[in-house]
């Protein structure tokens, strides 16, 4: 630590964000260190500690032998003052060498919310902020994670992205870099040598056209350049790198747990899930595995909660013969066993059963809609009787509490629609009084309404967001609807960020100016309520003659080009378009254990065979 920031650290916020120096952080001899990786997570210390994938990638990079990994992640407001008064450039964690010395600067993105951050964090670095202004080989600036799968937005400001899982394809990007300094290529040569590994994308080597409509009318890759870049995927997932040693947190964190990430991808298909759809197709780990990985996590961390995660847990098929082996081991040692994620269709008594002696946290369902017609629109492939159903077995489980997530402004919602969602609140909460063991302490349902945000590479990529007055206006009748019922507590989202959100996951490159704009005006931690400013954002698009609108509430053609088009998560367009039209017929479509779609991900597997 510095002698500055030293003197800095008792007048901020949460000093422990700023030392490193915690259980199980990694030091290496500078000495010995090649390549030193600034790892950059776009938001505070208690967000980015508790994201896996930054875990995870750490652990592989510092695996590498003379590559040092060390962890950046954003200031608070207060501390980015102190740090722009006293002239401290942002610095990493374990060394507290600023993030300007480093060879490559990584950037883990996975809410489009934090991109004023990503620029925000490259200024208090003294880094150049566009791709363009860094003409040596080092501060390469790359990027990886949801947000990549459209990154059109930033490409002005990353060198390059690395598309999907990351485990094996950072090691060949980190190895080809060490290789490019040791014999001394120019930044040219390396980003022509790295676009040749599978699932990096150099924007720089596509050129984007515009039409007399504003619609992008080609996409020109430089020559021997491939039309698309394709993403990767781990397939052995048992054999696929696990931090089995994590880092403690010195600070309270936003998911303080060991978190064992159960199996990736998704059989369901919810039309509106990027996450469903671009991580496709399903791998999972064995029980087996799992058990070894969380013992070795919770002996050597000390940690007393363990979540096991993935997109959807409970359609994990080892999960009974997993939590059988976990709870007798959990129990002795006191630690808690939460199983987010599950769906209210499948969630059995027996897992109730089971996780019924753990500490009663809430349990979280998302219906997304209230009617079963709009639920088969979204292909949510859940009835109103599992869901009640699964309440009441929670219920009678002694739950007293339930999340229940919804969203507003779906493709061909109708007030009805809208109305049917208070209904279904209202019966969960009759289930309670009807099955509930514990009435003394009251029943307790929070429920959120999300404004819907058409979201790239799903079936509703081309739909439109509802103006935010109508959204606006819906949710206020919903709430209305629910205010005199017991129990009952509804929120919904703020529409500005939910617009912006929409603008750069549909966004293109004309975006990007508007983004620095808005940074010099002041934008940063957008995610967070007491610092995002809308008056800001569209001061800065108006500033740029940039229509946030043209992105959000505008339905993309069917034959249009999109921005993403040079992006391939392996889905076939086709089956997006069939999606699409089976959910305005309000026809759903199996589950992929049900039977296989035809989504085209199985071409991802050396044997193109889905083990759904
Ligand atoms: S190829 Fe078939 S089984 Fe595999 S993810 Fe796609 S729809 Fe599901």
């Amino acid at each position: 630590m510095t002698d500055l920031l030293g003197r800095i650290l008792p007048t901020v916020q949460k000093p422990a964000r700023y030392t490193g120096g915690e259980y199980n952080e990694i030091r290496k001899d500078p000495g010995q260190v090649r390549v030193n990786v600034a790892f950059c997570f776009p938001d505070t210390y208690e967000i980015g500690m508790s994201n896996l994938g930054m875990r995870i990638l750490y652990g592989v990079m510092n695996a590498m032998e003379g590559v040092w990994c060390q962890r950046v992640f954003t200031p608070w407001a207060d501390m980015e003052e102190a740090m722009r008064r006293n002239g401290l450039p942002l610095w990493a964690l374990e060394s507290g060498r600023p993030v300007k010395d480093f060879d490559l600067i990584a950037f883990s993105i996975g809410y489009e919310m934090s991109y004023s951050n990503i620029l925000n964090m490259l200024r208090l670095a003294g880094v150049p902020l566009e791709a363009r202004e860094r003409t040596g080989l080092s501060n390469i600036v790359f990027a990886g994670g949801v947000c990549a799968f459209n990154p059109e937005p930033l490409v002005a400001f990353f060198d390059f992205f690395s598309l999907g899982e990351g485990e094996e394809s950072t090691v060949e990007i980190v190895s080809l870099y060490d290789k490019a300094k040791a014999e001394g290529w120019d930044k040219p040569r390396f980003l022509r040598e790295v676009a040749q590994i599978p699932g990096v994308y150099v924007p720089s080597f596509y050129r984007h056209e515009y039409g007399a409509d504003g619609t992008i009318a080609a996409i020109v890759p430089d020559a021997g350049v491939p039309a698309t870049a394709r993403k990767r995927i781990v397939e052995d997932l048992d054999n696929a790198f696990f931090p089995t040693k994590m880092i403690v947190p010195s600070t309270e964190i936003v998911h303080d747990r060991a978190n064992l990430e159960v199996f990736r991808g998704c059989i369901r298909g919810c039309r509106f899930c990027q996450a469903g759809f671009s991580c496709r197709p399903v791998r999972k780990k064995s029980a087996q595995v799992l058990y070894r990985q969380a013992v070795e996590t919770l002996e050597d961390s000390g940690i007393n909660e363990l979540t096991l995660s993935s997109l959807s847990t409970s359609d994990y098929r080892e999960l009974e013969a997993l939590t059988d082996k976990l709870l007798p081991y959990c129990r002795e040692r006191r630690v808690n066993l939460s199983v987010p994620s599950l769906r209210a269709d499948n969630f059995s008594r027996q897992l109730t059963a089971r996780l019924q002696n753990q500490r009663k946290s809430s349990l979280t369902f998302a219906p997304e809609a209230g009617s079963q017609r709009l639920r088969d629109v979204i292909n949510k492939n859940l009835t109103e009787e599992e869901i009640l159903s699964s309440c009441a077995v929670a219920f009678a489980g002694g739950w007293n509490s339930v999340k229940l997530y919804f969203m507003l402004g779906l493709p061909t919602e109708t007030e009805e629609d809208v109305l049917a969602i208070a209904e279904l609140i209202e019966k969960v909460a009759a289930t309670w009084r009807a099955n509930a063991v514990n009435k003394k302490r009251g029943l307790r349902i929070h429920a959120a309404a999300a404004y819907f945000v058409p979201k790239p590479h799903t079936p509703f990529q081309w739909e439109k967001q509802l103006p935010m007055e109508e959204y606006l206006r819906r949710a206020r009748l919903l709430k209305e609807r629910l205010r005199n019922v017991r129990g009952v507590e509804f929120n919904y989202h703020d529409p500005a960020l939910s617009r912006l959100e929409a603008v750069f996951a549909r966004g293109d490159r004309r975006i990007g100016p508007v983004l620095r704009r808005a940074v010099e005006l002041g934008a940063r931690l957008d995610g967070w309520d007491e610092y995002f400013s809308y008056e800001i954002w569209l001061r800065a698009f108006r500033e740029c003659g940039v229509d946030p609108d043209y992105y959000a509430c505008r339905g993309f053609g069917e034959e249009e080009i999109l921005p993403w088009d040079t992006i391939d998560v392996g889905l076939k367009k086709d089956f997006l378009l069939r999606e699409r039209r089976r959910a305005y017929e309000g026809r759903t479509t199996r589950d992929c254990r049900a039977g296989c779609a035809g989504c085209g991900a199985d071409a991802l597997l050396k044997e193109a065979v889905c083990d759904a």
